[in-house]
């Protein structure tokens, strides 16, 4: 064979090769997804060469698979994903938006799936025929709350960039479940029982509930062909048969034909959606003599400047001295001392959080960058704020030289979402925090086809906005409604690496509404600190404050804990914290993951 020829021949072979990508084939896991009502003790998870953490057996082993067949940490997020839709469906899908940071060995990407504001809504979107902020359910339910979805049209960007397996594999398993079915986990039918709204929605109601109004028993296997319809078109065509023609149509149809409480989406809307590429939020720790890196979400979301506060501004006061203390179950738990210390640096970072943090394509950073709310002088200087007793409430602080004039936010509720993290086996890694904001989101389900009983459920992210477009003194509020905006977001996916070496050792983050802040705070505390395993830091009992209370999560604390806190100013509540933690640490043998007792999570990898 001449020289040329063989060329031409060696051209062709890879031409073929190139023409022939990797495909992956998926088998259902065998057992049922555990219960989770309640805590249930978790072991954590050591592997060696890759790990997937995600808050239902299903979705992990559908990464697990993934990764296993060569897969990138980012096509494991994406089978993960559409799994999550399906199994978890009162936390995350297709119709929600999320924040993914990924690691690529070299660099740290934040791309941002966060849902936009209609390009008709306006600061009125949330007030009353009275101009008073409406309430949060009459808000939430029907079409108003609901934003651009932006998680599938993300997952397509990114996987662009980092994705290994072509993108139409990774829809498989989530296809595969929901033609043949899954089972009905027990934190599903204990959501399905308590919530109100769902059933109210007609397709929605025909999928989950029986006729007598009671949703399916833990265990009833629930098949969602229009899913799996849906589903099949993303994989064909991409973001594309979301956001225009049939499937948007139906999406357009059900926001604004809601009878009481219809939204402003349009088809242009959906079509106008662009993912964003964005610059992670990295700020240096240093925690028993190491220096480490936090790599978190910027703006829009308000988790890595909040979770970067709290823990620099500890660092400023004596929190590293104060030893744990052994509980009643001779498990560690920090003390009273310490407690108050971390929710006194809350009070202050969740005051900046509600004056500054807003999307940055409509609101300017203090000082002109988001790092002036982390420089390690500010932070210095808002610890010598904090005195032996509860402040209470505090105020926010000046970052920066330039003073902004911008409205104090007040308070809102947030709850749903779910966290995945994952190692490679390249050694990259993701962290991505996913959600349709409240449970079941705007309790709206939407069947495209009208065919068989199922669809997806969409997001009432809008509702992360500030309802009162001004504060009390007539400032306009950072976080207000505006066309084509995006809500301000507590969600932190984090990804931690060492300092000197520049080695990912963690990667993690929660759902919980603005508590995601603490409960990653937490964890990271816990393992960088403490020198816990991921976990023992999750399993460590929830604590935080956003305001003026002081809030344990109940029964996990001693009555000299919380007589502490009260003799020393701080009104204590003993509350629920569900936090849903997810991560994976790095060992000397490879990761070490936890997933969160309070749900029903699990880690798997090889
Ligand atoms: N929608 C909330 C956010 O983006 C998260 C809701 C939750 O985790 O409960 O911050």
């Amino acid at each position: 064979m001449s020289a040329r020829l063989s060329t031409v021949a060696l051209s062709l072979l890879l031409a073929a090769c190139a023409a022939t990508p990797p495909t992956f084939t998926y088998s259902p896991l065998p057992q049922q997804p555990e219960a989770a009502s309640g805590y249930q003790d978790k072991p954590g998870w050591a592997t060696r060469r890759y790990a997937v953490a995600a808050a239902n057996p299903l979705a992990t082993d559908a990464g697990r698979q993934v990764l296993a067949a060569g897969g990138s940490a980012l096509d494991a997020a994406i089978a993960v994903q559409m799994v999550l839709g399906l199994v978890e469906p009162q936390s995350s899908g297709i119709g929600g938006g999320a924040f993914l940071l990924y690691y690529d060995g070299k660099q740290v990407s934040a791309w941002d799936g966060r849902e936009t504001a209609p390009a008709a809504a306006d600061e009125t979107l949330f007030l009353g025929a009275d101009g008073k902020p409406m309430t949060f359910n009459d808000a939430v339910v029907g079409g108003r709350s609901v934003g651009v979805p932006g998680v599938v049209a993300m997952l397509e960007q990114a996987h662009r960039e980092q994705g290994k397996l072509p993108w139409r594999e990774l829809f498989q398993p989530a296809i595969r479940l929901a033609e043949q079915g899954f089972a009905i986990s027990p934190r599903l039918h204990t959501l399905l029982k308590s919530d109100a709204f769902l059933k109210q929605d007609p397709v929605a109601a025909a999928y989950f509930y029986q006729p007598d109004g009671q949703p399916y028993p833990v265990g009833h296997l629930l098949r969602n062909q229009p899913y799996a319809d849906v589903l099949r078109q993303i994989a064909a065509r991409g973001s594309k048969a979301l956001l225009q023609g049939a499937v948007a149509e139906a999406i357009v149809a059900k926001v604004q034909g809601h009878a009481s409480n219809p939204g402003k989406l349009t088809l242009a809307d959906l079509a106008a959606y662009r993912p964003q590429k964005r610059d992670a939020l990295c700020s240096d720790y240093r925690a028993v003599s190491r220096d480490y890196r936090l790599c978190g979400f910027p703006p829009p979301s308000s988790g890595a400047i909040a979770v970067g506060q709290i823990l620099g501004i500890l660092n400023h006061t004596p929190a590293a001295d104060l030893p744990l203390q052994q509980g009643a179950d001779g498990k560690a738990l920090p003390s009273p001392q310490w407690l108050h210390l971390y929710t006194e640096a809350s009070r202050l970072a969740f005051a900046d959080r509600a004056k500054y943090v807003g999307d940055p394509d409509f609101v300017q950073p203090p000082g002109g960058s988001w790092h002036t709310m982390l420089a390690p002088g500010y932070l210095a200087a808002r610890a010598k704020l904090i005195g032996d007793n509860s402040m209470k409430t505090a105020q926010p602080g000046q970052p920066g030289t330039m003073s902004l004039a911008l409205g104090i936010a007040a308070p809102q509720p947030e709850y749903g979402t779910s966290h995945i993290s994952i190692v490679d086996a390249d050694g990259h890694a993701l962290s991505m925090t996913t959600t349709i904001e409240a449970q079941f989101g705007a309790r709206q389900m939407v069947n495209p086809s009208g065919k068989g009983a199922g669809g997806f459920l969409l997001n009432n992210e809008l509702t992360d906005f500030n309802f009162a477009p001004n504060d009390a003194a007539g400032l306009p509020t950072a976080n207000r409604v505006q066309p084509g905006k995006r809500p301000r977001s507590s969600m932190s996916p984090t990804l931690v690496f060492d300092k000197a070496s520049g080695q990912l050792l963690i990667s993690g983050g929660s759902p919980g509404g603005a508590l995601i802040i603490h409960y990653t705070a937490k964890t990271l505390y816990g393992m960088l600190n403490w020198g816990m395993n991921a976990q023992q830091a999750i399993n460590l009992p929830n604590f935080g404050a956003t305001g003026a209370p002081t809030l344990l999560e109940e029964k996990r604390f001693p009555a000299d804990t919380v007589q502490w806190l009260q003799a020393h100013g701080h009104e204590v509540r003993e509350t629920d914290m569900t936090s849903g933690l997810q991560a994976i640490g790095r060992t000397a043998g490879g990761f070490f993951g936890g997933a969160d007792p309070r749900r029903e999570g699990v880690v798997m990898g090889e």
